[in-house]
């Protein structure tokens, strides 16, 4: 399914997503954490498509969507899918008509937002709104503070408009800091104890989080990143497979003579006559430039072929000379399955979440 159907010709840089890859990585989200799931759409679904994946995802009778703002949250109503939308966020105050009228679940950070959400609501003549608090243990992004939640919670609970339908926090380094990690367990454990409350969701692991640690007493995991099949930490990383393939095609084949140069800068002058592949795809489509001079590959015909000189906006230049059967028209992996996502994250300096919703809207998506 190319979102592009008005082409007549084949993509010339596309992302192949394999929704099979996807469904394995969900289940072993929901094995992992023996816990319900907030599948994590945001930011364009990290790259896959926020409506595809949406629409894909129906079938799996998910607790939640987490989306970062209400422009998500709409792109994915628009398709008709009705799994619940959850805001990950804070909110503006001019977003919550919105969100109220939508009975989308905001997660709010203050007595104030419960007053206005349950002032809001009370004018809908609608059932009470169910919303989530959420914690802040250690983030520093959003939240009540515990002090703040323990002294707070009986004013919210008095708010006849709205119903707390869930508690959550948030990790900051369940990939870097085991030792922090646990204790953030521990400490959100004993602010929901404390709250002495019957929470349906309760929640705290993103990907990180549900692969490297357990909790009795969550009963909602919000996975991201596994769920497209790139694992924050590696060792677990052969437990999920990845869903988004990067690929393009050589689009010229030449010799080039020894001193020629390559690329922007010529940061690269051939020390021997090289047969030079152009490859179709460049930072406009979201190939890191940053991965210039890195000694990066791409994959053609199964082997590894260095990437020479600069990347540019559209086009990259490979070293094929050991693959001198080579032809224009040929695919070529950027990443995804026989170059990680996390090797070419490292080389560029940045992170998998970054290389993945960094694709930009020229990538034709193609669903499998
Ligand atoms: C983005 C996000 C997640 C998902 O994180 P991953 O590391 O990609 O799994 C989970 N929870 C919240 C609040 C987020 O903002």
């Amino acid at each position: 399914m190319p979102n592009d159907s008005t082409s007549s010709s084949p993509p010339r840089t596309w992302a192949e997503i394999d929704l099979s890859a996807l469904r394995h990585n969900l289940d072993v989200a929901r094995e992992s954490s023996g816990q319900e799931v907030m599948a994590v759409l945001k930011a364009g679904a990290y790259g896959h498509s926020i409506k595809q994946i949406a629409l894909q995802l129906e079938q799996e009778n998910l607790a939640f969507y987490g989306v970062a703002s209400v422009i998500e949250a709409r792109r994915i109503a628009s398709t008709g899918c009705k799994t619940r939308l959850y805001l990950l966020g804070p909110t503006l105050a001019d977003e919550c008509e919105e969100i109220v009228n939508n009975r989308w679940v905001p997660s709010i950070s203050s007595l104030k937002d419960a007053q206005y959400f349950n002032q809001l609501n009370a004018t809908t003549g609608k059932p009470p709104l169910p919303l989530h608090i959420t914690v802040d243990t250690g983030m520093g992004r959003g939240g009540f503070l515990p002090d703040a939640i323990a002294e707070q919670f009986p004013e919210i609970l008095k708010l006849e408009h709205i119903s707390i339908e869930g508690i959550g926090s948030h990790l900051p380094s369940a990939d870097e800091d085991k030792e922090f990690t646990l204790q953030q367990f521990r400490n959100f454990e004993m602010i929901v104890k404390q709250c002495d409350y019957d929470f349906k969701y309760i929640h705290l692991a993103n990907s990180a989080g549900i692969l490297d640690y357990e909790s009795s007493l969550c009963t909602l995991c919000r996975p991201g990143l596994m769920m497209y099949g790139i694992s924050p930490l590696e060792s677990y990383q052969r437990q999920i497979k990845p869903v988004m393939t990067l690929k393009s095609k050589i689009t010229l084949i030449r010799e080039l003579p020894a001193g020629h140069g390559v690329s922007y800068g010529r940061s690269v002058l051939l020390e021997k006559p090289t047969l030079v592949a152009t490859v179709g795809a460049g930072y406009g489509d979201g190939y890191p430039r940053s991965l210039s001079g890195k000694k990066t590959a791409v994959i053609i015909r199964g082997k590894r072929c260095p990437v020479i000189g600069r990347v540019t906006m559209d086009q990259i230049m490979v070293d094929v000379s050991e693959l001198p059967e080579v032809d224009a028209g040929d695919e070529v992996e950027l990443f995804g399955q026989q170059i990680s996502v996390a090797e070419i994250a490292t080389k560029a300096g940045t992170i998998p979440w970054e290389i993945l919703t960094r694709i930009t809207p020229r990538v034709t998506r193609i669903y499998k």
